[in-house]
C-alpha cells in the first residue's frame, strides 16, 4: 500500500525511556539529529529496570578470552567515559569463587593473557583484600570499577528533553514500514509519529513489536530483588565492613553511614528465570543475605540486620546472554537495543558509542546499512573486532544470515 508522504516527520522515534533509550538518543545527539521523538508507556523514565541507584560495573574476567570477556573489556572503557559523569565509588572486589585454590601467580597470568595489565586488575590474597578492600577473602580488585544510578541518568536525560522530543504514558503497540517511512502506533491504532528510523529500546517489549515483523528474538524475564539491609553501629556488621563494592556470587555496595550512626547496606541481587512479578517478595531478601554470607565466608548474626527497602527489577536476557543491539536485517531504519540482561551499565555505553559510529556512517552514505553493525576506527582499534560486533546484532538469532561486509557507496 502506498501511503502519501508524511507532512510531519522525525529524526527518528525511540521507543522506551530506560537506559537503552538513553544510549539511543545520545547517539542521535551526538549525530546532530535532535528532531526525535521518546516515547514510553510509563508516565516518567526509568520505570522499568533502570528504576535503580545501585547498578555496578566491572569488566568480566572469563578463564579465556572469550566473546563475553573482550566485550566486556571494550564496554567496560565505554562505560567509563560515557557515563562518566555519573561515576561512583573506589573499585570495585571480585571475590574468586575458588577461595581455597586461588592461586595470585596464576590469576595473574589469566588477567594479562585477557588483556588486563596491573594498573588496572590487581589480584589480592585474603591477607591482602583484608588491608585494602576490608574482607579476608581472595579475589580480584578492580580499581577503576564503580556503581552508579540508572535511574539519575534516564531522569536527567529526560529532563534535558524539550517537549515535543517526548511522550510518555503511551504503549506502542506497532510499527509498520511503507515508502521508506516507519509508521508507530498505539494500541487504538492510533498513529503516534512518523519517521526513516525507529529505535526499539522498551527491554521485553521488543519482542512482540519484531515478531509482528516476523522476526524472533529469544528473550526471557529474570526477576532480581536488591535488598537494603540497616544495622546498628554497634552490631558485629560494623566491625566487618567491605571498604568497597564487592561482587561474586552477590554483590554489595559499601555501607553507607546514616545521620544517626546508624549503616544502610545494598546488597543483590536474585535470579528467577522466567519470573516477571514485580512485588518484593521476603524470601529474596533472606536469599540475599545468604548469598552475602556465603560470598564473605561470614557467620556474623543475621539477626542484626534489619531490612529497610527492596527493589524489584525484571532483566530482559537473550539465551545466548549477549546483549542485543544493532540494525534489524531486512528493515533498513529499524535498530534494537534490548537484552542488557545484569549488566545494563556497560552494554548500554556500549550501544551508545557504536550506534553513533554506526548512525554517522549511514547519514555519511544517505544509506541504510542494515546487515552490518559499523564501528568507527576508534571504536575498532580498541578492540571491537568485525567478529565481536557482529556477535551483538539481532540477526544472530536468523537463519542464513551472512556476515560479509556492507558495499559501501562511494562517499
Ligand atoms: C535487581 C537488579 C539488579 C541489577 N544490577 C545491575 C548492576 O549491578 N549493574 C548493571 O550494569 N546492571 C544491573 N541490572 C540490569 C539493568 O538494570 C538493566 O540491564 C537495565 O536497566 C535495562 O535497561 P532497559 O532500558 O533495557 O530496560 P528498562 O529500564 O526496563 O526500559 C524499558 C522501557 O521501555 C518501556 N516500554 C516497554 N514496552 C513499551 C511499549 N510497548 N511502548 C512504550 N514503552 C514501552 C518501559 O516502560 C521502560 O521504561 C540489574 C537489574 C536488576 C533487576
Amino acid at each position: 500500500m502506498n501511503k502519501p508522504i508524511p507532512k510531519k516527520t522525525h529524526d527518528a522515534i525511540v521507543i522506551g525511556v530506560g537506559i537503552a533509550g538513553v544510549a539511543a538518543i545520545k547517539a542521535l545527539k551526538n549525530n546532530g539529529l535532535t528532531n526525535f521523538l521518546a516515547i514510553d508507556q510509563a508516565s516518567a523514565p526509568a520505570m522499568g529496570t533502570s528504576g535503580h541507584d545501585h547498578a555496578l560495573c566491572h569488566p568480566y574476567i572469563g578463564r579465556g578470552a572469550s566473546r563475553l570477556q573482550r566485550l566486556s573489556m571494550a564496554a567496560f572503557n565505554e562505560a567509563r567515559k560515557v557515563w562518566a559523569s555519573y561515576w561512583m565509588g573506589e573499585g570495585v572486589f571480585h571475590l574468586s569463587r575458588e577461595v581455597e585454590s586461588f592461586d595470585k601467580k596464576l590469576m595473574s597470568e589469566r588477567l594479562l593473557s585477557q588483556g588486563f595489565n596491573h594498573l588496572n586488575t590487581l589480584p589480592l590474597l585474603a591477607e591482602e583484600a583484608k588491608e585494602i578492600v576490608g574482607v579476608a577473602v581472595a579475589g580480584t580488585f578492580f580499581p577503576h570499577g564503580g556503581w552508579l544510578s540508572l535511574k539519575k541518568i534516564c531522569e536527567e536525560t529526560f529532563d534535558d528533553l524539550l517537549e515535543h522530543q517526548k511522550q510518555m504514558s503511551t504503549a506502542v503497540q506497532k510499527i509498520e514500514r511503507t515508502g521508506g517511512y516507519w509508521y508507530v502506533y498505539d494500541s487504538n491504532n492510533q498513529l503516534l509519529g512518523v519517521s526513516h528510523r525507529v529505535f526499539l529500546t522498551n527491554g521485553l517489549g521488543v519482542r512482540p513489536i519484531l515478531s509482528q515483523l516476523g522476526v524472533e528474538l529469544p528473550l526471557k524475564p529474570v526477576r532480581g530483588q536488591l535488598s537494603t539491609f540497616g544495622y546498628s553501629e554497634a552490631s558485629s556488621w560494623a566491625q566487618h565492613q567491605p571498604k568497597v563494592a564487592l561482587s561474586g556470587k552477590a554483590y554489595c555496595l559499601p555501607p553507607k553511614r546514616l545521620e544517626d550512626n546508624s549503616y544502610s547496606w545494598t546488597v543483590g541481587s536474585t535470579y528467577d528465570e522466567n519470573n516477571d512479578d514485580l512485588n518484593p517478595w521476603a524470601s529474596s531478601n533472606d536469599e540475599n543475605l545468604e548469598l552475602i554470607q556465603e560470598m564473605l565466608n561470614s557467620n556474623l548474626n543475621q539477626h542484626e540486620l534489619k531490612i529497610m527497602d527492596s527493589f524489584v527489577g525484571i532483566r530482559c536476557v537473550a539465551n545466548d546472554r549477549l546483549p542485543i543491539m544493532g540494525p534489524v536485517k531486512g528493515h533498513p531504519g529499524l535498530y534494537a537495543l534490548t537484552a542488557l540482561g545484569s549488566r545494563g551499565v556497560m552494554w548500554s555505553a556500549l550501544a551508545s558509542q557504536l550506534f553513533t559510529d554506526h548512525l554517522a556512517e549511514e547519514m555519511r552514505h544517505s544509506a541504510f546499512f542494515d546487515a552490518r553493525f559499523l564501528a568507527g576506527a576508534r571504536l575498532l582499534a580498541t578492540g571491537l573486532s568485525d567478529d565481536l560486533v557482529s556477535a551483538l546484532l539481532p540477526a544472530r538469532f536468523l537463519a542464513g544470515v551472512s556476515n560479509s561486509k556492507p558495499i559501501l557507496p562511494s562517499a
